[in-house]
């Protein structure tokens, strides 16, 4: 009976394989190859398993659960305190958003789901079993990384936003900011696995390179978002005048979108180049390693892409939400499925078939790369816990007859398991105390710090003392020196800005549209549009509406005039959402007055920047916008034909 067995214990009943052809003792699993012994309908190929998930006994490798795919060293019953850890997490972000803490709610959006991991990595031993230095390092570059990508390309993605109206997206722009910055974030979020791994760490477990990869690249994520925060800080502890809507998406976005995919692909990316074929693997195993590893690095790319074109394609906020969602439940998906398939196929722990407590389904069972009885690979555990459980086997009761033949689910009757097991880490539950207790504890510490910051650098309301304080008197600008654009069937005239250092121009039968690159830089648009029995307001707010789908009127500006023809204007403000958004908020101004079914529209974008004594035209102005100084003249400069010369 025991030719060609693995395990050459006298008792064991055995059974072949039916996918490694090889006698293994008699189970519900292969403990050599992990394949179903008895195969179903349903089962899909042996080096699939589809469904029986290698760190989740019993669970479809496709069922979207995330304690299970972004835990896998723990065992079910120690998982649930991280579900309401994860609940935890939502509540506060909600919680802060509902009571207007932007600081706090940037705290816990940034940190809270990186604090949860860190408890993850302590459960499952990563402090004992991986060094220090190693956890440290992955975390070092990440943060580093993190803060210098934000410095770096913070001013451009905040220029991106100075979006003209009307335009559509730009090819060039939608390359860079859709295509490229996303992608070259991606790959600075996954290098710390990368390189950790170059450092040749003393093991090669895929699990290891699960968790040093999923750690660096929340280090990348916390770090961008708190350094995307830094210039929001001193707006204030309250954010008084931002719609809840725009501060419920972004908590979301940031606190549990960003950090669950930076996760998953971290971790995904450190497991697989942690992998380690076994020794004696088949050509066609590593064929379909091979081929599996490349699909999921496209696919990894594949979905940053997709997130950064949702991001500039000017969608409602929730649409935005929806699709950054889903994108995280892809690449959850793709890490539970990485994460099955790398521990069915990598090299396993040398097989004893000596008795071992299997910490997923308490059972007694044959000391081999997968348990017998519920398939979970051993590998799946620590090495604290597997170093434990070898070190304290079950032994074996003689008084108790051993069933023979017995197939499952009790693989080794007559054994009992020593009590230091349960108490040692190998099989222990993580404590509601121990997960919930720290992360509120150390949260509310991190919390609290950064609403302390907000409260110390936060500008106090401008005050103006007039005089002396007004700044210099209104000075009429001489806007005959700038160039004047005639639209090609004489409809309408206006004066716009002169080619220079300040203005880039462009031109179209509509108008002109004129980028301001220097100051806090922002765009012009002076043009016009068939009013189509539209009153002005309907067409500035058409106007907003398509471009900023999300942007909330401030003030609506008396008297306003275009041409010196009477008619409607407007200031909004606009929150830009995204994984790689800066906070900034832009201010948009839009003026338009109609006459003989002509709407002439003068627009301006830019960051939101406080007018005040040293900033602005000098008297108290609430436009808050550098560009809108400017704007004037432009305004009053429309004719339309037929007009009287000025
Ligand atoms: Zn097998
Ligand atoms: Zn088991």
């Amino acid at each position: 009976m025991s030719t060609g067995t693995l395990v050459d214990q006298p008792d064991m009943p055995t059974m072949a394989c039916p996918a490694c052809h090889i006698n293994v003792p008699a189970g519900i699993f292969c403990g050599r190859c992990g394949a179903h012994l008895t195969p179903e309908r349903g089962d899909g190929p042996y080096w699939l398993r589809i469904r029986n998930h290698a760190a989740a006994p019993g669970e479809h490798v496709l069922r979207p659960s995330l304690p299970s795919s972004l835990l896998p060293h723990l065992p079910q019953r120690s998982r649930t305190p991280f579900r309401f850890g994860l609940v935890a997490v939502l509540l506060a972000l909600v919680g802060f958003t509902l009571l207007k803490l932007p600081a706090a709610m940037i705290a816990v959006a940034a940190l809270g789901g990186p604090l949860l991991f860190l408890i993850y990595l302590r459960e499952a031993d990563a402090f004992r079993d991986l060094p220090a230095r190693l956890l440290l390092f992955a975390v070092v570059i990440g943060l580093g990384l993190g803060v210098v990508w934000v410095t770096l390309t913070g001013a451009a993605v905040a220029r991106s936003y100075g979006v003209p109206l009307e335009a559509g997206i730009a090819g060039t722009r939608l390359v860079r900011q859709g295509i490229v910055i996303p992608l070259a974030s991606t790959l600075l979020m996954l290098v710390s696995a990368a390189v950790a791994r170059l450092l040749r760490p003393p093991t090669r477990e895929s699990l290891d390179g699960f968790m040093i990869g999923a750690l660096g690249a929340l280090a990348f994520t916390a770090a961008a978002t708190l350094t995307r925060l830094a210039p929001q800080l001193p707006m204030g502890v309250v954010a008084r005048t931002r719609p809840l809507e725009g501060l419920l998406v972004e908590a979301v976005l940031r606190g549990v979108a960003v950090p669950l995919t930076a996760a998953a692909l971290g971790g995904l990316i450190g497991a697989a180049v942690w992998f380690t074929p076994p020794a004696i693997a088949s050509d066609q195993r590593r064929r379909i390693v091979s081929a599996v590893t490349a699909l999921f690095a496209v696919t990894v790319l594949a979905v940053y892409a997709v997130v950064g074109l949702a991001d500039v394609a000017g969608l409602p906020q929730l649409t935005q939400l929806g699709i950054h969602l889903a994108v995280t439940l892809l690449a959850v998906l793709i890490l539970r499925i990485g994460l099955h398939l790398a521990l069915l196929h990598e090299a396993h722990d040398p097989p004893t078939g000596e008795p071992l407590l299997c910490p997923r389904c308490d059972q007694v069972v044959p000391d081999m790369a997968f348990c017998p009885a519920c398939g979970v690979a051993t590998r799946a555990s620590s090495r604290s816990s597997r170093r434990a459980r070898r070190l304290s086997r079950p032994v074996r009761d003689e008084a108790v007859p051993a069933a023979p033949g017995s197939a499952v689910p009790d693989l080794r009757p007559g054994y009992s398991v020593p009590p230091g097991v349960y108490r040692a880490a190998a099989v222990h539950r993580a404590s509601y105390t121990r997960v919930l207790g720290t992360w509120c504890g150390s949260m509310a510490v991190l919390a609290a710090a950064l609403v302390g910051i907000a409260a110390l650098v936060t500008q106090l309301p401008v005050k103006y003392q007039c005089p002396p304080k007004c700044g210099r008197p209104p000075i009429g600008a001489t806007i005959s020196t700038n160039p004047r654009f005639t639209a090609p069937g004489g409809e309408f005239s206006v004066s716009y800005p002169a080619e220079g250092s300040a203005y880039t121009i462009t031109t179209t039968a509509q108008g002109v549209t004129a980028r301001y690159v220097a100051g806090d830089t922002g765009t012009m648009q002076l043009f016009s549009q068939p009013a189509g029995n539209r009153t002005p307001q309907e067409i500035a707010t058409a106007l907003i509406k398509k471009s900023f789908p999300d942007a909330r009127t401030a003030y609506v500006i008396p008297n306003a005039m275009v041409g010196y023809q009477p008619g409607y204007g407007e200031v909004a403000d606009s929150w830009p959402q995204g994984t790689n958004s800066s906070y900034v908020q832009m201010r948009i101004m839009v003026l338009v007055a109609v006459k003989d079914e002509l709407a002439l529209i003068a627009y301006a974008v830019g960051p939101y920047h406080q007018f005040g004594p040293t900033f602005g035209p000098g008297p108290p102005s609430g436009a808050n916008l550098e560009l809108a100084q400017d704007l004037g003249k432009y305004v009053n400069s429309f004719s339309w034909r037929g007009d009287p010369p000025r």
